[in-house]
């Protein structure tokens, strides 16, 4: 699913784009992705109403609208968003929603039809609670070392699925979560509070590097992800473990493991990872 730097790739482009423009009518072809209004409150919310701002939290895109409510938008799986300037060509296959604007429209598409669109109040607690309770983002001046020492000495979970939880750390996923653990050289099984101060100070390093390359290059691209011009990410290049079972490590040419660990697919190298 789009991790972070996906997501925030989107986020850079669509804030490029959006801002000025007012949505003048919304088609929506599959209501059940809208968690909290039918189509008609929907629309009726948006409709006529000049987007502010594209932020992002974690892996939820904010849109910001000029009115009471805005658009809180997660793409799970398989979401896209994409803005397309005139003239338009037929429609994307999967196509589910699409906000015609003032100038130009944004598409949401979803293969597997998992992401969530959500009216919240434009100013103070959302109401959707995976976005209320978010930690920290990744890439923000609050997560720092100290932050994540302090967290880690509190729990036996492994460092795996702690950082996958997003109350901790908000964006990371499996893809990018086994990228920092092999660059902190620390085993996905390592229980948290037997890590150390100086080993926290590297963990903490290796999440905001991986997390800031990953922007970089665009995003990672294994069979989805598309930025909001909706062309693929270049940093599937720069995966050291992720999807790469079997095959040498980088460093030390130790063949990569593959295990299944907190429910999720786990690459790591058995020699440089303790
Ligand atoms: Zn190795």
């Amino acid at each position: 699913m789009p991790e972070l730097p996906e997501v925030e790739t989107v986020r850079r482009y669509l804030q490029n784009h959006l801002p000025g423009k007012s949505i003048q009518q919304i088609e929506i072809f599959l209501p059940r992705l809208i968690k909290n209004a039918t189509s008609q409150q929907f629309a009726a919310a948006l409709k006529n109403k000049k987007i502010k701002k594209v932020e992002r939290r974690g892996k939820y895109l904010f849109l910001h609208i000029d009115g009471p409510q805005s658009l809180l938008i997660h793409l799970r799986m398989t979401g896209r968003l994409v803005y397309e300037e005139e003239p338009f060509s037929v429609l994307p296959r999967f196509n589910r929603i699409v906000f015609q604007l003032t100038q130009g429209r944004m598409l949401y598409g979803d293969v597997r039809t998992l992401g969530c669109l959500w009216l919240i109040p434009s100013v103070g607690l959302t109401g959707v609670k995976g976005y209320d309770t978010l930690g920290p983002d990744g890439t923000s001046p609050d997560f720092t070392a100290a932050y994540l020492r302090q967290k880690l000495k509190d729990t036996t979970r492994t460092i795996k699925s702690f950082l996958l939880d997003q109350t901790n750390v908000a964006g990371l996923g499996n893809i990018y979560v086994d990228e920092a653990l092999f660059a902190a050289r620390i085993t996905p099984l390592r229980r948290c509070n037997r890590i150390g101060k100086e080993t926290a100070v590297r963990l903490h390093d290796a999440v905001v590097r991986v997390l800031e390359e990953g922007i970089v290059h665009g995003g990672t691209t294994i069979r989805d992800f598309i930025n909001g011009s909706g062309k693929e990410g270049q940093n599937q290049q720069n995966l050291c473990v992720y999807g790469r079972e079997g095959r040498p490590c980088p460093v030390c040419g130790t063949k990569i493991v593959y295990i299944k660990l907190a429910g999720r697919g786990t690459h790591y190298c058995p020699h440089c990872q303790k």
